[in-house]
This record gives C-alpha cells, structure tokens and sequence, in this order.
C-alpha cells in the first residue's frame, strides 16, 4: 500500500522568506598577524619540532632492518639548550629573523630550529648529523611566507643586516669546497648561509615544498669564540 501525506496551505499562510546573505569578512583570530603586521620573533619559533607519534625511522640494509630511531617526545617534554641555567638561543638567529620580517613586512616559517638529540638522530642518524649546529640552537631553517620562491632576495636582506659593520662582517665569502647544496654558501665571520633549492635537503622538518634557507652561527660575538660543541655537550644542554 501506498501512503503519502498532503501538505496543505491555508490562504492566510505564506513561504518563508530566506534573508538574503551578505559577503562577510573571515574572522581574524588572534595567533594570526593582524592589520599587515608581522609577529616577533622568539626563541619560542626554535622549539624542537620532535612528537613521539612519528612512526620510528627504520634504517635498512641489505633487506635487513639495522638499527631503529625514535622520534624525540615533543618540545613539551624537553626545554631548548641551556645556558646559564636559561634556555638560550642564539640571539643573532633572532635578530636575523625579525630584520628579515622588518625588511619584508612578511612573516618567516621556521620550519627547523632546535632539534634535540632524539629528534636529530630520528631525522639524520649519520655521524654529519650528530654535529648539526641544530643541537645548540645555533642553526635556523627557514621560507618567507609570500616570498618563497625568492631565497636569494631574502639572503640579500641578510646580508644588508652587516652592511655598516667591521669589513669582516659585512663582506661575504663563497664558500667553495663540497656540501649538501649545489649553491656556493655565503658566510662571513659570524654566519654561514646555505640555500636549499626545492629539491634539496628535504627532511623530516623540511617536508615543504619550497626553497629554503639555513643559517648557522659561526662565531659567538658576545663570548668572542668560534661556536663549535662536543656531541656530549648537546646531551648534557637540555632540562627534561
Ligand atoms: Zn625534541
């Protein structure tokens, strides 16, 4: 048997009008820049960017499994490089940073800061890694959002950055012997730049897809010594 129902209209009844919708602006939420302006940056950004749900990076070698890293447990279980019982990044990472956001009223995406030793070797178990300047926070990956494709425009504004210091900080040097890039670094006494092009130096904290930039700090200014550290040094640096 069929049933159906009527829907019946008495004469003093009419359809519903819908409103009509207007074009509203998407709320702005506070973590986001607001009115073109770019948030300072922190030591906060250099949080290691380690989670123990990242699956174990199992090292392979002749079909056979030879060794397992673990990822660290996340920046909230470990603190940033100590010194003087403070954590501590290198405060000329910052300053780079923030010039750089000055410069380009942009915001920078730092995609790799500190890395504890966990997190290092999850990324790079190979003995170049156990040196990575990442372990002291003495080393910075990043892209200018809305300026991604233009790293070299980005490495000219850091090198402005020095253009009224001493001759052996504002002149820049190529570097010519071999490393991981095809494009000859830049340094000068207190910086060391590399650029990674799309399809280079992609890691587990690099998995974007554009170019990138890496600056390691050479030479610590304030203590007036080359920045060089013992992998034993990168243990004994962390408050768990
Ligand atoms: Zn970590």
């Amino acid at each position: 048997m069929y049933l159906s129902e009527y829907i019946v209209r008495m004469h003093h009844e009419y359809c519903l009008q819908a409103p009509v919708q207007e074009m509203q602006q998407a709320p702005v939420y506070p973590w986001q820049p607001q009115g073109g302006q770019v948030k300072a940056i922190t030591k906060e950004y250099f949080r290691c960017k380690g989670a123990s749900h990242n699956p174990p990076n199992i090292i392979v070698k002749d079909g056979k499994e030879v060794a397992r890293f673990y990822d660290c447990s996340g920046s909230d279980r470990h603190s940033l490089p100590l010194q003087d019982d403070k954590e501590f990044v290198y405060p000329i990472l910052i300053d780079l940073l923030n010039h750089i956001q000055k410069t380009t009223q942009k915001n920078v995406h730092v995609t790799s800061g500190h890395r504890c030793i966990a997190h290092q070797a999850f990324m790079d178990p190979s003995a170049k890694g156990s040196s990575s300047k990442h372990l002291i926070a003495a080393e910075v990956d990043f892209y200018v959002q809305g300026l991604e494709e233009q790293p070299l425009k980005i490495i000219q504004i850091i090198m402005d950055y020095y253009k009224d210091e001493a001759k052996e900080y504002k002149t820049f040097q190529r570097f010519d012997k071999e490393t991981d890039v095809t494009t000859a670094p830049w340094l000068n006494k207190e910086i060391f730049i590399k650029l990674y092009k799309k399809r280079e130096g992609r890691n587990f904290d690099n998995r974007h897809p554009y170019p990138y930039i890496s600056i390691q700090v050479r030479f610590d200014r304030q203590k007036n010594e080359r920045v060089t550290f013992s992998p034993d040094q990168a243990h004994r640096l962390l408050r768990k």
